[in-house]
């Protein structure tokens, strides 16, 4: 089968990674409870940011924040693996701007995540990500934010919302840790044997 991922906030943590690198150097020491209860995509208020500022803090921090020790969210990198060796396809779709798109491969497989080639899709809008899955005809997607998710209705694709706070409105299945796709794989193959 044919499985897609987003990358960020969906395999890796990178807002949170984020959250650190602002308070590094913002000089400030904003509480990481105070993260987990941010409901948005964007962390910039929590710091006393206006929306501009906070762009160009993030414009700002990128390298940082993409090409550093940004962590996989536990079981991502074992869970992707076992998909991969299983002979499944697997699938990256991210919104990073296109010239961070080769770094961000290379950065990928260094975590230890399955990438074959080809199948490294980087640069698109977020609204253009359901052209991509389209075309490629995924049987599974994952993706962490509401703009994406809410483009994706159509046959024959399996969407999971990847838990995040500001998403818990979304009523679409939804995988909390990565150690639940097994068991997702699982129940899809055997539903669609029963057809
Ligand atoms: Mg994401």
């Amino acid at each position: 089968m044919k499985f897609g991922f987003d990358i960020d906030d969906t395999l890796i943590s990178l807002r949170e990674h984020a959250f650190h690198i602002y308070n590094k150097k913002l000089n400030q020491n904003v509480p990481i409870d105070i993260f987990h209860g941010i409901k948005k995509v964007e962390i910039h208020e929590a710091f006393g940011l206006t929306s501009e500022q906070g762009s160009k803090m993030w414009n700002d921090s990128l390298e940082e924040v993409y090409f550093t020790s940004c962590p996989a969210y536990p079981d991502a990198v074992e869970a992707l693996n076992e998909l991969s060796k299983e002979g499944h396809h697997i699938y990256y779709i991210t919104a990073r701007p296109k010239e961070h798109g080769e770094r961000t491969k290379q950065w990928m497989i260094e975590q230890g995540f399955p990438v074959q080639e080809d199948k490294f899709f980087c640069g698109m809008k977020d609204e253009d990500k359901v052209h991509i899955i389209q075309d490629l005809q995924l049987d599974f997607y994952f993706d962490d934010k509401p703009d994406v998710l809410n483009t994706l209705a159509m046959d024959k694709l399996t969407v999971y919302v990847k838990n995040q706070p500001y998403n818990q409105h979304l009523t679409i299945p939804r995988l909390t840790n990565w150690s639940e796709l097994k068991e997702i794989v699982k129940e899809q193959a055997d539903e669609r044997e029963s057809l």
